[in-house]
């Protein structure tokens, strides 16, 4: 039996390049969103998964939901593969694999009163009588720090970090598994993220439910993570449980993406910070993701990709500079 609710296994994802892109790239090639992607989240823990924009952390959140179809690799979850699941067949699913987006606002409709909005999701999934959802929606507003008064409101009267509690409550409200949540305090103000960090922290050892956590901001990821994974590229360069990564970080991309952290309770390691873009991955893209950016990189870094490969107990690192 696997140990993991949720196993992501080798899922790649390529785009076709339109437009102006079109003219740097044989006709023939495709950009790899996602490239033998894997990682799994537990039952009851918060998986970080942490790189920046652009890597593909975005793409991968939402596969597991059904919004992205990926070319291939499998995503576990129970004895189902999402991957293989029709749009009819994944629709039960979607009660317990939900979505928190950043931008909250733009997912809800501005017409309806909030109250009806989280009235509507219930219905959509069958739950309850018209009575019971709505006490199920003055209850969960107020397990999210909102109050029944902001049931009769519309979503553009709400602040940015009301927006951000009522997508975390339309996500709770049908009582999912797993949680998918897509840089959901990125556009907050740093006082605001932390209380809308603690309210996940309590509802998800509440209600034992799965997170898995995307963000660009290391310092958000280490705050809230049981395991943090490491992207790059459309791959995951390392993964180990969060006390482990940030004191002995061994993956040459995270020390200098822990090098160049504005976070002050980071600890820096002698790595030069990056520079540059991250280069455009296509699927005739040869070694490892990093090799363009990496001090270490050397002739076998070019032209072969290393393996996602365990070097200590928990700790994974895909770098051939590790025996
Ligand atoms: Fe750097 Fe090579 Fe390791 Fe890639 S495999 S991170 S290029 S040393």
């Amino acid at each position: 039996m696997s140990t993991y609710l949720l196993e992501i296994k080798g899922i790649k994802k390529t785009y076709s390049v339109r437009g102006a892109g079109r003219a740097l790239f044989s006709s023939k090639e495709r950009m790899c969103a996602v490239e033998n992607m894997s990682l799994g989240v537990k039952e009851g823990e918060t998986y970080g998964l942490v790189g920046e924009s652009g890597c593909g952390k975005s793409t991968t959140g939402r596969a597991v939901v059904g919004l992205t179809k990926v070319d291939s690799g499998s995503i576990l979850y129970g004895d189902k593969d999402l991957c293989k699941l029709s749009e009819k067949e994944f629709r039960p699913l979607r009660k317990e694999l939900q979505m928190v987006f950043q931008d909250a606002l733009s997912a809800l409709n501005p017409r309806r009163r909030i109250g009806e909005i989280l009235e509507e999701t219930l219905a959509i999934h069958g739950i309850g009588t018209a009575s019971e959802r709505r006490e199920q929606v003055m209850e969960i507003l107020q397990r999210v720090g909102l109050s029944e008064e902001h049931y009769f409101r519309f979503p553009h009267e709400l602040s940015g970090g009301q927006v951000q509690r009522l997508g975390i409550a339309g996500a709770l409200i049908i009582k999912p598994r797993l949680i998918v949540c897509d840089e959901p305090v990125s556009a907050l103000d740093v006082s605001i993220q932390a209380q809308i960090l603690n309210m996940l922290m309590d509802l998800q050892k509440e209600l034992g439910i799965s997170l898995l956590f995307i963000s660009h901001d290391i310092g958000v990821v280490r705050f809230i993570s049981d395991r943090v994974g490491v992207m790059y590229l459309g791959s995951l360069m390392e993964e180990a449980e969060t006390e482990q990564l940030f004191a002995h970080p061994l993956h040459p991309y995270t020390e200098a993406l822990f090098a160049a952290a504005p976070d002050p309770f980071i600890k820096r390691r002698k790595a030069a910070a990056l520079t540059g873009e991250q280069p455009v991955r296509t699927e005739t893209f040869q070694g490892c993701a990093f090799c363009t950016r990496c001090p270490h990189a050397d002739e076998k870094c070019r032209k072969e990709a290393p393996k996602l490969r365990e070097v200590e107990k928990g700790h994974k690192i895909a770098c051939h500079l590790h025996k």
